[in-house]
């Protein structure tokens, strides 16, 4: 089957059946971006000392509280971590492993990849591998672009490094097998999807001349928003995957709201609550063919362009 232009039609997810007979999976998982979401956006914000603070917040304080968290309700959870903040903070990043989480790739420095060249990029992978491996002895099997800004080529260098799973894009509420052209013929990567209401960047981040609007949402309604979402994936059968940060959801506030959801979710039998790491094993247990991802035809849109425009 193709389009109008000749190129193979993109179909939808299949629905994931989990294990246990449970009706969905859940994932709260944390980026633990740091310094290095303020220096990827402007190098000079490392020069402002109360910026850096803010972020600072996150492996010093917010971490430590999550995982305290975490604890109370025995939940294991995925965090993204960049090498850049595991190379400033390895006590903490040794502190979530000791505790029994999973470490998945961040970026080097949290740098946007949009427009990298490839080469580029693989530098940034190969580099963030280091310092997690030099930091806490970890090969990760999962990655995150920063700002889930993934390029056409990413699936490639994700493959050749022996990534199991990539958790950027927004196509579905369950995860998938992406296909992965390379060399040697068709290979997959479970993708985990993400969006954009399931991040507390929007709700929560407010950085003066960096990020945000300046309206800083109040937890319980950002809370309320996450737990619709929730409900309504549960009935789907679909994957929640939450995205949190350390340095906006570590304040006591919004910690104490996210774990009032956490709590709910986790005692929720019909539910399972794990790591990105064990929900991408399982879907690669399914057996699932891998669905093709294919870039619009820029030729074709550029053909028919109003002459006007
Ligand atoms: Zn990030």
């Amino acid at each position: 089957m193709s389009d109008v232009s000749g190129a193979p039609l993109m179909r939808p997810a299949d629905p994931v059946p989990w294990p246990g007979g449970r009706r969905a999976a859940a994932a709260f998982t944390f980026d633990v971006d740091a310094e290095s979401a303020a220096l990827a956006i402007d190098p000079t914000s490392g020069r402002r000392m109360s910026v850096m603070s803010h972020q600072a917040y996150g492996p010093l304080v917010g971490v430590p509280r999550l995982l305290r968290m975490l604890e109370r309700h025995g939940v294991r959870s995925t965090f993204f971590v960049p090498g850049f903040t595991a190379l400033r903070h390895p006590g903490v990043v040794r502190d979530i492993v000791a505790a029994g989480h999973e470490i998945a790739h961040h970026g080097f420095r949290h740098e946007s990849m949009a427009g990298l060249d490839a080469a580029t990029e693989a530098v940034a992978l190969d580099r963030g591998l280091d310092a997690l491996e030099q930091v806490a002895g970890v090969r990760p099997t999962g990655f995150r672009a920063p700002m889930w800004e993934l390029n056409w080529h990413s699936p490639g260098l994700l493959d050749e490094r022996g990534f199991l799973y990539d958790s950027s894009l927004m196509d579905a509420d369950v995860p998938y097998e992406l296909a992965v052209d390379t060399a040697g013929g068709t290979r997959s990567l479970v993708e985990l999807p993400v969006s954009w209401g399931l991040d507390d960047w929007e709700q929560y981040c407010y950085l003066p001349d960096l990020s945000g609007s300046g309206l800083v949402e109040d937890p319980q309604k950002a809370v309320a928003l996450w737990r619709q979402e929730f409900t309504a994936l549960r009935e789907d059968g679909g994957c929640f995957l939450l995205t949190c940060h350390p340095f906006l959801s570590g304040r006591p506030g919004r910690a104490a709201a996210l774990e009032g959801l956490l709590a709910e979710v986790a005692a929720d039998r019909g539910t399972w609550t794990t790591t990105l790491d064990e929900i991408a094993r399982h879907v690669r247990g399914l057996g699932l063919a891998p669905r093709s991802v294919t870039p619009p035809d820029l030729d074709e849109v550029a053909a028919h362009r109003d002459p006007g425009v």
